[in-house]
C-alpha cells in the first residue's frame, strides 16, 4: 500500500522553502529532484524506519 507523506525542505540552492511528496513505502532511497523554485537538481535522501513508523529526509545541492 503506498504511503505518501508531504514534507518541507530547504532547497539547498535557493533556501526557499519547497514541499516534497515521499513515498514512504518504498522505504529508504536516494533520489534526485529538481527545485520546483530553482530548477536546480537536489539530492533528496529519505531514511526511513519501518519499525518505528518514522521518517527523516534530508537534501543537498547535487554537484555539492
Ligand atoms: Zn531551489
Amino acid at each position: 500500500m503506498e504511503r505518501l507523506e508531504d514534507a518541507e525542505v530547504a532547497c539547498p540552492s535557493c533556501w526557499e522553502t519547497v514541499e516534497l511528496t515521499l513515498d514512504l513505502s518504498a522505504g529508504s532511497q536516494t533520489y534526485t529532484e529538481d527545485c520546483p523554485v530553482c530548477c536546480q537538481p537536489m539530492q533528496v535522501r529519505l531514511l526511513v524506519d519501518e519499525d518505528e513508523g518514522t521518517y527523516t529526509v534530508d537534501v543537498e545541492a547535487e554537484n555539492g
